[in-house]
C-alpha cells in the first residue's frame, strides 16, 4: 500500500527564511488542497539582516511572478553586479569577485590559461580588466544584462542589494494572498509521537494546538524543532571561521550608492557596507577570540560615512550547520539549517536551494528514509562547497597587522578545498561538482585577487602565437571600454528601473 500524500505543512518561522519557504510551496501546490500555516512569534522577532543577495534571487521571485523593478521599488533595492574586497590580500590592496565571467575562450582554451602566460611574462593587465561586470561597477555603471549576450564578453549577472525586513513582508504577503495561514503565538511545547518520534502537534502559548505532517523550521538560531526537539546535532567550523559576532548600524548615505557590496578586512574580521536606496547597511564581522566587542564596535563607527539610524545591534552566531536538515518528518531551512558568514551573501541563497530540494525530493507521510538520505546528502556538499569558498578568502591572506590574519594563513584547510587550491595551482584547473553555488570564474576571482595564480598551464598555449593572443587581449579591453562607456550610471537605473537591457 502507497503512503498517504501529506496535505498539512506547517511551516515554523516568520523570518526570511519561513516566509520565502511559504510563497514558494504555496504556489506549488496552488492546485492542490495542501494546507499550510505559518507559526512565528512576533514577541520573539527575526534576525532581520541579510541584505546583500546573489543572482539567484532574481529567478526565485521571478518563478514568484515579481519583476525586478517590483522587487526593488517594494525593497528600496539597488543593483548588484560584484563585491569588491578591500584589504584582504594585504593593506591597500582590493579586487572585485563578480557575477560574471572573464574573456573569452581561444582554441578551445579557457581564457585563464593564455592569461596566465602572458601575465607572467608582464604582456597581460590584471584579471578585472578582462570582465565587463567589473568594468561596469568600478565606474559605477549599470543596465541589465540581455536574456542571451551577444558573445562570452557580453555575459554577466546581478543581484539585489535590499530590505530583509521589506523582503520577508513581500513574502509574506505572496503566501497570504495564496492561502497560507498565519498563527502569531509562541511554541511553547514540541509534542512528539511516542512510536515513531514525528513531530505530531505544535502547542503554543494563546492555548491553541497545531497538529501537521510535515513540518518546516524556519525557527532561526533557535533551532526549535531541528535540534530541541530531534537532536540533529551540529557540525562546528568554527576553528576554521573564527568570525563568531557582528555588530550591525544602519547609517543614512551620503554618496550615490555604487552596484557593489564592500567587503572590507580589518584587525580581526571584515565589515559590510551595502547601499540601499533609502539608507546604506553597515556591519562588523569579528572573533571575539583576538579582538573585543568594544574595539569591533568602535572599528565600524570609525568606518561609516552618514549619521546612524539606530544603535548599532549585536548579532552572535557560530559557523556550522546542522548534522542532519532533515530528521524524520522535520526540514531545517535558513539559520536553523546552518550558518556561514554573510562574506559572499550566501545564506538567502541556501535557503533559495532547500526550498528546491523539497520540492524535488517532497516525501508522502512515511517520509522514505531514501528521500531523507538524499536531501542530507546533498545539502551537506552545497554547505560544504559554500564554506570552502568562503575559507579561501582568509587562508590567501598576505597581512601581517595581526594575529588574526596570520592563524588563518596558517590554519590547515579542509582536504576538499586543498584539492581545489592544487589543482588550480599546478594547471590553472578548476573542479566544479553538482550543488556548488559558485562557478569557476568565482574561485578565480579570489585566487587571483589574493595572487594565488597558476603555476603552470594548459600546454596548447605554449604552442599559440604570443602576438595574436596579446592582439586579443587588447582587443578585449577595447571592446570592454566601448561597451562600458555607452552604459547609463547605477543612479541613472535606479532612476528609471523599467529600463531593459543595451542590445548588443
Ligand atoms: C550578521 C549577519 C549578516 C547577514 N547578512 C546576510 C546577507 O548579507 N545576505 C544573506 O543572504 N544573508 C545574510 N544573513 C543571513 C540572513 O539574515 C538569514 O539567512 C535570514 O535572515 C533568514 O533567517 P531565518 O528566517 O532563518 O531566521 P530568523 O530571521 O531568526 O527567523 C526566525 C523565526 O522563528 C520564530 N521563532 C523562533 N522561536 C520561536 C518560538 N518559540 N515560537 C514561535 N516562533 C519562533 C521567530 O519569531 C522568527 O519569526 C546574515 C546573518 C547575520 C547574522
Amino acid at each position: 500500500m502507497t503512503a498517504a500524500a501529506v496535505n498539512n505543512i506547517v511551516i515554523v518561522g516568520g523570518g526570511t527564511a519561513g516566509w520565502m519557504t511559504a510563497a514558494s510551496l504555496a504556489q506549488h501546490f496552488i492546485h492542490q488542497q495542501v494546507r499550510i500555516q505559518v507559526v512565528d512569534s512576533s514577541e520573539i522577532g527575526t534576525v532581520g539582516v541579510g541584505e546583500a543577495t546573489i543572482p539567484s534571487i532574481r529567478r526565485f521571485y521571478q518563478q514568484l511572478g515579481m519583476t525586478d523593478a517590483e522587487v526593488m521599488q517594494a525593497t528600496g533595492a539597488t543593483a548588484k553586479l560584484a563585491i569588491r574586497f578591500n584589504d584582504w590580500y594585504q593593506s591597500g590592496s582590493h579586487f572585485y569577485h563578480p557575477f560574471g565571467i572573464y574573456g573569452q575562450t581561444v582554441r578551445n582554451t579557457h581564457f585563464v590559461h593564455y592569461w596566465r602566460m602572458l601575465q607572467q611574462q608582464g604582456k597581460a593587465g590584471p584579471l578585472g580588466d578582462y570582465s565587463l561586470a567589473v568594468q561596469m561597477a568600478d565606474k559605477h555603471k549599470f543596465s541589465p544584462s540581455p536574456a542571451q549576450a551577444g558573445n562570452e564578453l557580453g555575459v554577466y549577472d546581478w543581484a539585489l542589494h535590499l530590505d530583509a525586513n521589506k523582503f520577508a513582508k513581500l513574502m509574506r504577503d505572496i503566501a497570504l494572498k495564496n492561502g497560507v495561514t498565519h498563527i502569531d503565538s509562541r511554541i511553547t511545547q514540541v509534542v512528539l509521537a511516542p512510536e515513531t518520534g514525528f513531530i505530531r502537534q505544535l502547542a503554543l502559548e494563546n492555548g491553541q494546538q497545531v497538529d501537521g505532517q510535515l513540518f518546516i523550521d524556519c525557527s532561526g538560531f533557535h533551532a526549535l524543532l531541528i535540534e530541541q526537539a530531534l537532536d540533529a546535532g551540529f557540525e562546528d567550523w568554527h576553528h576554521w571561521l573564527p568570525c563568531d559576532r557582528a555588530w550591525a548600524v544602519q547609517s543614512q548615505r551620503v554618496v550615490p550608492p555604487p552596484p557593489y557590496t564592500q567587503a572590507t578586512a580589518t584587525q580581526a574580521g571584515w565589515q559590510w557596507h551595502i547601499p540601499l536606496q533609502h539608507r546604506q547597511g553597515n556591519g562588523q564581522v569579528y572573533a571575539s577570540d583576538y579582538i573585543s566587542d568594544q574595539q569591533a564596535l568602535e572599528d565600524l563607527h570609525t568606518a561609516v560615512d552618514g549619521p546612524l539610524l539606530h544603535e548599532p545591534r549585536q548579532l552572535r552566531f557560530r559557523a556550522g550547520r546542522r548534522k542532519q536538515a532533515w530528521v524524520k518528518n522535520c526540514i531545517a531551512v535558513g539559520l536553523a539549517a546552518g550558518f556561514l558568514e554573510p562574506l559572499e551573501s550566501t545564506s538567502i541563497a541556501l535557503i533559495e536551494t532547500a526550498i528546491d530540494k523539497i520540492k524535488l525530493l517532497f516525501p508522502k507521510q512515511d517520509m522514505h528514509p531514501a528521500l531523507i538520505r538524499e536531501f542530507n546528502d546533498m545539502t551537506a556538499r552545497e554547505y560544504a562547497r559554500v564554506r570552502d569558498f568562503i575559507i579561501l578568502h582568509y587562508k590567501l591572506n598576505q597581512r601581517d597587522d595581526s594575529d588574526f590574519w596570520r592563524d588563518c594563513r596558517a590554519m590547515s584547510v579542509p582536504d576538499s578545498l586543498m584539492h581545489k587550491m592544487e589543482l588550480f595551482e599546478a594547471r590553472g584547473h578548476f573542479v566544479k561538482y553538482r550543488w556548488e553555488m559558485f562557478q569557476p570564474a568565482s574561485w578565480l576571482s579570489v585566487y587571483a585577487g589574493n595572487q594565488f595564480l597558476p603555476q603552470s598551464w594548459d600546454p596548447m598555449v605554449d604552442n599559440f602565437e604570443q602576438d595574436y593572443l596579446q592582439k586579443s587581449l587588447a582587443e578585449i579591453r577595447q571592446n570592454l571600454a566601448r561597451h562600458v562607456d555607452a552604459m547609463p550610471s547605477h543612479t541613472h537605473f535606479l532612476d528609471n528601473p523599467n529600463v531593459t537591457a543595451l542590445s548588443e
